[in-house]
């Protein structure tokens, strides 16, 4: 009985307090996982919003940030969080569009320009994570976002390092996903090509990825130590990637600073920056 009466006690507490228009004191969970600033751990190649700058543009959505290249019409990078708490049930809403939000005298890339090109339109930040909302997984398909990838990147092996980080976020991780393409001429069903849309699309010759790991919490950055897991990916741009498996792409982030000129990590302490960049990780890939 005298369990009892302290429940009671309790109850009779948190109604005053309810009633009061507090709310019961919660003790922080350090568990839950948030929605976390994209570009908490550096922007790559300080792109910024002057409007002059057309191959640099900085553009930040709710859903992800990215640096523009009128030039090549399509993103440098494109860096986004992922957490359980980006995550939903909404269903892939397939929405291609022009970004709304390039200023005036950018090259406004639209669906009909990958149409029959040979190349699919691949998503840098995943349909998958983002699917909380319409508006959330509706942005993942603004052009921006898209770079023309040969289908068996995209729906292979690309599509397989992107199953990889959910199942490393399922695991009770968040991560932090910066991607991109370089290089010029790739391969798709119509054979090689340089560019697609009469010119204006360059096609990547590579495709790279990096995820840094982190066991969900807060204060993500101060968390980065030398052991924190970080994969880089490089992948090339054409129908025979299939034939071998996302983890056999893996290189150091020193490597993707050298071929893209960006800096990866750039507000990672330096000494443990360039402790994570030089590593190729060779852990579990499941
Ligand atoms: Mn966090
Ligand atoms: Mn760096």
């Amino acid at each position: 009985m005298k369990n009892n009466y302290h429940i009671v006690i309790v109850l009779i507490c948190q109604v005053f307090l309810y009633s009061c228009g507090q709310d019961p004191v919660v003790p922080p969970d350090e568990t839950q996982a948030t929605r976390d600033a994209h570009l908490t751990l550096g922007n790559p190649d300080n792109a910024n919003k002057d409007v002059s700058n057309k191959n640099h543009f900085l553009m930040e959505k709710p859903q992800y940030a990215l640096s523009y290249n009128n030039s090549k019409g399509t993103a440098n990078w494109v860096s986004w969080h992922l957490s359980t708490a980006w995550k939903g049930n909404t269903e892939r809403q397939d929405y291609f569009r022009a970004d709304p939000d390039l200023p005036s005298g950018f090259y406004k890339v639209v669906k009909g320009d990958y149409t029959n090109s040979g190349f699919d339109r691949g998503h840098l930040c995943p349909s998958d994570d983002r699917d909380s909302s319409i508006a959330d997984n509706s942005a993942t398909f603004l052009m921006t976002n898209i770079i023309p990838q040969s289908p068996n990147l995209n729906q292979i092996t690309w599509l397989g390092f992107e199953s990889f980080c959910r199942n490393k976020m399922n695991q009770g991780n968040e991560l932090y996903i910066i991607a991109g393409g370089y290089g010029q001429g790739g391969e798709g069903t119509s054979g090689l090509a340089n560019t697609i849309d009469g010119g204006n699309i360059t096609v990547p010759s590579h495709c790279w990825k990096i995820a840094v790991i982190l066991p969900v919490g807060g204060n993500d950055l101060n968390r980065i130590t030398t052991d924190t897991r970080v994969i880089a990916i490089d992948m090339p741009n054409n129908q025979e990637v299939n034939q071998t498996f996302w983890g056999d792409y893996r290189v150091s982030v020193d490597f993707l600073e050298i071929v893209t000129g960006f800096d990866f990590l750039s507000k990672v302490p330096v000494g443990i920056q360039d402790a994570l960049e030089e590593k190729t990780d060779n852990g579990p890939t499941q």
